[in-house]
């Protein structure tokens, strides 16, 4: 039996592609095991899905704890938290375009999806690509030989009128899966999660509140950050959307509150100003 988890943020599909995925399994003749996990947040917040597939009947019945491949849909690097549940010789799948510059005692593949997911006009409500489906396309190829179709079929019969990109998107993904090799200035990315694993602990992984929201620090949550440059208009569109209230206007310029940024980059893809904004990754 493998165990898989997949992650990203609310609103990106990650439970969507899990019960594609379990679908495409069941479709090539093995056994497996799909369940989301929710926290008490919303949109942009951390999400989970677990999956189990076997050629023999699955009796497992509680959470993934740790796994044999971790597949991160999110187009952020993957948290130390999630690294340090990958399993020694695991595989991690990665939604990028350029090499992760880490090694581990895992194998790194990596689908440039997002890119994909662009090109085929597969986005959100806020126009952000969403590569979920061109992730699969990847999982497939690494996991299930012979199960493009079955993917494909898997896709067809849940996206509905947004079948045909979805398709596409699954046979780019397939295709331009590569795995990636270890090269020279490459750093060690075990020591360094799991010493961050080491510091946070004592603390919960996803903030709670029993209060009001402003005890709900969302901005440790973040991957990435946004950046205001010098072509901000302080037009103030941004902080009609970003759902954490982190940004408001004080003497004439954004400012942002890093403590409530969760890095959704929702303020990036509604400016309409242009590199007036842009997401980086939160430095180590
Ligand atoms: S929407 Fe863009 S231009 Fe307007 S305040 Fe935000 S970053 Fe500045
Ligand atoms: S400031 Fe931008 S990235 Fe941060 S929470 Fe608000 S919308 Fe999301």
């Amino acid at each position: 039996m493998k165990e898989m988890l997949l992650v990203g943020r609310g609103g990106e599909g990650v439970v969507l592609a899990s019960q594609i995925l379990a679908e495409t399994f069941a479709r090539a003749g093995f056994f497996v095991q799909s369940f989301p996990e929710f926290t008490a947040e919303r949109r942009g917040a951390p999400i989970s899905a677990s999956l189990r597939w076997d050629e023999s009947p699955i009796h497992r019945r509680y959470k993934v704890r740790d796994c044999d491949v971790l597949v991160v849909v999110s187009s952020s690097p993957p948290s130390p938290q999630a690294l340090a549940k990958l399993r020694p010789g695991g595989l991690v799948l990665l939604n990028r375009e350029t090499r992760f510059p880490h090694t581990g005692p895992f194998d790194i593949a990596r689908v440039p999806a997002a890119r994909i997911a662009q090109r085929h006009g597969i986005l959100s409500s806020e126009g952000r690509p969403m590569g979920n489906v061109a992730v699969l396309g990847a999982c497939v190829s690494l996991l299930i030989p012979d199960g493009l179709a079955f993917l494909e079929q898997a896709v067809a019969s849940r996206m509905g009128a947004k079948a045909g990109a979805n398709v596409a998107a699954a046979r780019d993904g397939h295709e331009r899966c590569t795995k990636q090799h270890a090269a020279a200035g490459d750093t060690p990315v075990e020591a360094a999660s799991l010493a961050q694993v080491v510091r946070s602990s004592g603390t919960p992984v996803f903030a709670v509140s029993t209060t009001d929201s402003r005890g709900n620090h969302t901005g440790t949550w973040s991957l990435d950050r946004p950046l205001i440059a010098v072509e901000c208009t302080a037009c103030g569109v941004c902080a009609l959307f970003c759902p954490e209230g982190a940004m408001t206007k004080s003497d004439g310029a954004m400012v942002i509150d890093y403590l409530y940024c969760k890095g959704c980059g929702i303020c990036e893809v509604v400016c309409p100003v242009r590199n007036a904004i842009a997401m980086e990754e939160v430095p180590a």
